[in-house]
């Protein structure tokens, strides 16, 4: 049984996308009503985030005030987390990677890869630095003879230069499953990881640090139901709402910090993640939101998951 930390640092920040095209032309109302840069209120209720980013929030803004002290704590030797959650089409991709070799589109993923090479130009020289980058969708979790979970069938590359990056991100990508469901844009029923692992080691004094930033772009949180779908992709979908669910869970074990027992292991997901998540470490939870109506009853469920965080 895991020790509950005496301290946590966990954030949570709430996103809203624009109306898109779509939206607009069937005549969609456009439902959050912004208060302060802390609350939201969506269909008379009241929502309070560490912060609330509005619909013209730019993608720079998003990383400085969110992302950008992960980065600086990670090359301390911190270990991190940075979630997406929300419905398909929320906005989650877009949060995390953005357009990948757009500057003022591109996400939290290339940022980080940049700002992580800017900062290590900048350091003593007399520091070696080992950074692996691994991505992996689907996870399927596995166990050595020590019980320590790993990943298998993942892309793991160590990195010198943010466009080594991009590409294991691109390549990532193409692998990735998509199982199409008929909700108007197909939806990626799956959990997608990005590790970034550094490690550092001074040349003269052999001093070691290493620290690691998971980057997790997570299954849409919709509704079964509303997907229509049958079959494996029924059993995927439950698959998903549990693992989500599991996740839900721990990350409230550990905003609340009282409770005795985390659990870490009742899904994969958060067993991977067990010593990146809580403690000392930085873990920010982004929840992407639509503000259609069309969407409000996932809207309202999406802000709920959000708040139990808190
Ligand atoms: P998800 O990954 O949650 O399924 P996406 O990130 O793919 O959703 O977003 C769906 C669509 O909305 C994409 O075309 C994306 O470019 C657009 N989009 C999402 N968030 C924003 C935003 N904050 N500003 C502008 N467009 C956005
Ligand atoms: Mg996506």
């Amino acid at each position: 049984m895991a020790d509950v930390p005496a301290e946590c640092n966990i954030k949570v920040l709430c996103r809203f996308r624009p109306l898109n095209q779509s939206e607009i032309i069937r005549g969609d109302l456009f439902l959050p009503k912004f208060q302060g840069d802390d609350t939201v209120v969506v269909g008379g209720k009241s929502y309070a985030f560490d912060r609330v980013f509005p619909t013209n929030t730019t993608q720079e803004q998003v990383y400085n005030t969110c992302a950008k002290q992960i980065v600086k704590d990670v090359l301390g030797g911190y270990n991190g987390t940075i979630f997406a959650y929300g419905q398909t089409s929320s906005g989650k991709t877009h949060t995390m990677e953005g357009k990948l070799h757009d500057p003022h589109q591109m996400g939290i993923i290339p940022r980080i890869a940049e700002d992580i090479f800017n900062h290590i130009f900048a350091m003593d020289e007399n520091l070696e630095f080992h950074i692996k980058v691994l991505t992996k969708t689907n996870l399927s979790v596995h166990e050595d003879k020590n019980r320590v979970p790993f990943v298998k069938g993942c892309t793991e590359r160590f990195v010198s230069s943010p466009d080594e990056v991009m590409d294991v991100i691109d390549e990532g990508k193409a692998n990735r499953h998509v199982a199409v469901t008929n909700m108007n844009e197909h939806s990626s029923r799956s959990h997608s990881i990005f590790l970034i692992n550094i490690k550092q080691e001074h040349v003269e004094t052999e001093q070691k640090l290493s620290g690691k930033l998971y980057l997790v772009d997570l299954a849409g949180s919709e509704k079964v139901s509303k997907t229509g779908a049958a079959g494996a992709v029924l059993d995927e979908a439950k698959n998903i709402n549990k693992s989500l669910s599991a996740l839900g869970n721990v990350i409230s074990a550990l905003a609340e910090g009282t409770k005795s027992h985390v659990p870490y292991r009742d899904s994969k997901m958060t067993r991977i993640l067990q010593d990146s998540l809580g403690g000392n470490c930085r873990t920010t939870m982004f929840i992407c939101c639509s503000p259609s109506n069309y969407n409000e009853a996932e809207t309202k469920s999406t802000l709920m998951f959000g708040q139990r965080a808190k």
